[in-house]
């Protein structure tokens, strides 16, 4: 596979043509963003970490009956996806409160919530990604009512194929967001990456946070946290 002219270069991911029509191959980085873009910096090895992690995630989901986006790793920090195109949706399950729900809401964090939540957002860097509802998707067509149906179902099928995966590491699965690509035939597969950028992580046995927070929050061991959650995941 040859590796073309770079599409679209995002704040963790570059995407890159290739000769085959339906793959892309995404390239991470360590650049870290927090806060909308406001807080920036690199997270030494952060790129080669999720690259890792995340094609980790997504093969256990895979074998678990979730489709997703991967089709190859071919480097530390290349990986061969199928061309999507991404429905502008951020999917947020939530299974603890924490960061902007317990901002939100009053609930302090670590509260194990009496119900999973499911939050969309409207993705756009321009308006900060403002939280949305279903009637707001369909008032702007960002995805039919069988696609987001498609969506919530996958959601919630990754929180309990995730959550149970990673007990069992001895961490707990708090929140996440996910994003969802539509193929050429219209099928709803998952894309983007699963990793601590994209999680919040914390160790089931102390609570320690294993995840970006430690960067948004500036509490240091940041590379120490992503290097553990790849030990935990990958044995590495
Ligand atoms: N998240 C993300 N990208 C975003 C916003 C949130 O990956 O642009 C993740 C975040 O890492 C956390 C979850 O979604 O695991 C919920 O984030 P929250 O709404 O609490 O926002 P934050 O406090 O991170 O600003």
């Amino acid at each position: 596979m040859k590796k073309l002219e770079q599409l679209y270069e995002g704040k963790a991911k570059k995407v890159f043509k290739t000769d085959d029509p339906n793959a892309y191959i995404v390239e991470y980085k360590d650049d870290a963003t927090a806060f909308n873009g406001l807080k920036k910096g690199t997270i030494a090895e952060k790129g080669i970490i999720n690259n890792k992690v995340s094609n980790h995630l997504m093969k256990m989901l895979e074998g678990h009956g979730v489709p997703t986006h991967v089709i190859e790793q071919i480097s530390d920090r290349e990986t061969v996806v199928k061309k999507v195109s991404i429905v502008p949706i951020e999917v947020i399950v939530r299974n603890i409160a924490a960061g902007s729900l317990s901002k939100r809401l009053g609930i302090p964090e670590g509260t194990k919530l009496a119900k999973t939540v499911l939050e969309y957002s409207y993705k756009d860097d321009a308006l900060g990604d403002p939280m949305i509802n279903d009637y707001h998707v369909f008032a702007m067509e960002l995805a039919t009512p069988q696609e987001l149906k498609t969506i919530a179902d996958y959601a919630f099928k990754i929180n309990e194929i995730l959550a149970a995966y990673l007990k069992d590491l001895n961490i707990e699965l708090i929140d996440f967001k996910l994003e969802f690509g539509k193929t050429p035939d219209g099928k709803i597969i998952l894309a983007d990456e699963i990793s601590p950028d994209t999680c919040r992580f914390w160790d089931s046995t102390t609570g320690e946070k294993l995840d970006k927070d430690r960067f948004r929050r500036d509490m240091g061991g940041v590379e120490g946290a992503y290097h553990e959650i790849l030990k935990r995941l990958l044995g590495e």
